[in-house]
């Protein structure tokens, strides 16, 4: 008998669809290309130090969805970490989200919340109609701070033109007028005790899943097992790249283990300037200060470095031609029978986990009713 459904991909949307339909009674085999669950979620002990590591980079759940944050905790604890994140430029060290601290550090003020839209008005160069990244930022911080701290940035992560980028990208950071340096501004914070893998654990427990193997390798054998697919790979790859290939970002890491208790004193330290090969440095020791055996003169950090992978997509670059041939996937899509896709890498959206958390949770009802 054919299952009710074959999903491609243990990441996020992958293990919520399974786990919701697998508890509503239905048949479900869950196959990855790695050989771990969790996709970029993973996360694993390092082994000498016990310190938890996000192999593909800090990730840091937080959202404002009430349902999704109740949903999500029938699978963990999470801790009462609150993401802040710093940035390096030019040797010194600033805040970040931008907020009065970074403002008045930068220009060596001091200036009060209300004096701050007078003080950046004509560095926003009159800009009101945003119509790409670069513009979308000076519109908000002005000029200068754009150059400092975005721009650099930007460049090293994307290697694009930030006149070539989607405002939208931008529009994730918030920048303030006071002090406040919380990097999200969401109800819901924290990273979960344990990492992430076991999550995952809990959420496909009596659920088959096969790890290593590739649905391409074998496409027409693994369609042939269910009656719907649920598809969470690149959305170009599936078809064949007909339309050519989808841009993407990737990240590599340099995992380093130091001979120090503390080695930035945060767990995530931005590097703005172009002239710094690596974006980042994570430090996942600070992600975890309910840990009670938290290693002495020990610690490891990544620097992170962004690069092409097609192996390895993180992040959709989003460009014009990027949306056209996009929109001409997505009517392929449409046309494509007992086919659901959904996440990150299938719908080409760049998304934090309780987004994706939220998309699954939909579509399962969807298909529950
Ligand atoms: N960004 C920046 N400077 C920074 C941090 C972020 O210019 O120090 C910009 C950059 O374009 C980046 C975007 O803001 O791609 C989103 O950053 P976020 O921290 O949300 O990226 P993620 O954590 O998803 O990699």
């Amino acid at each position: 008998m054919p299952l009710d459904y074959l999903i491609v991909g243990a990441g996020l949307f992958g293990s919520v669809f399974a786990q919701q339909m697998h508890e509503a009674g239905r048949s479900v085999l869950v196959i990855d290309r790695r050989p771990h669950l969790g996709g970029n979620c993973y996360s694993e002990d390092h082994p000498g130090t016990n310190i938890t590591v996000h192999r593909y980079g800090t990730h840091i759940f937080h959202t404002n969805n009430d349902h999704v944050w109740r949903y999500i905790n029938r699978f963990t604890e999470f801790n009462r970490y609150q993401h802040r994140v710093l940035t390096t430029h030019r040797d010194r060290v600033y805040s970040l989200p931008i907020n009065l601290a970074t403002i008045n550090q930068f220009y060596g003020v001091n200036l009060k919340p209300s004096e701050v839209e007078a003080f950046l008005a004509p560095r926003r160069e009159g800009i009101t109609q945003p119509r790409n990244l670069e513009e979308k930022a000076i519109s908000l911080v002005g000029r200068d701070l754009y150059e400092a701290f975005i721009k650099g940035y930007t460049i090293k992560q994307w290697d694009r033109d930030p006149r070539e980028l989607p405002a939208a990208i931008v529009a994730r950071l918030p920048w303030r007028t006071s002090y406040d340096d919380a990097y999200f501004d969401d109800r819901y914070q924290g990273i979960p005790v344990g990492g992430y893998t076991p999550i995952f654990e809990r959420m496909l427990e009596g659920i088959d899943v096969e790890l290593g193997v590739d649905f391409f390798d074998n496409r027409a054998a693994w369609e042939a097992r269910a009656r719907r697919i649920v598809y969470t790979g690149p959305i170009d790859r599936f078809h064949g790249y007909r339309f050519g290939r989808l841009a993407w970002r990737s990240v590599r890491f340099e995992v380093e283990q130091l001979d120090c208790d503390d080695f930035q004193g945060t767990s995530v330290m931005n590097y703005a300037d172009v002239e710094t090969p690596w974006t980042r440095i994570h430090e996942p020791k600070h992600l975890h200060r309910e840990k009670t055996h938290r290693p002495a003169g020990t610690t490891v950090i990544m620097r992170e470095y962004s690069q092409v992978d097609p192996e390895a997509p993180y992040y959709p670059v989003n460009t014009e031609a990027d949306r056209r041939m996009l929109a001409r996937y997505e009517e392929l899509n449409a046309a494509t029978q007992g086919v659901i896709f959904g996440g990150r890498l299938a719908e080409y959206k760049y998304y934090d986990m309780h987004q994706v958390i939220a998309g699954a949770l939909a579509r399962a009802r969807r298909e529950l009713t």
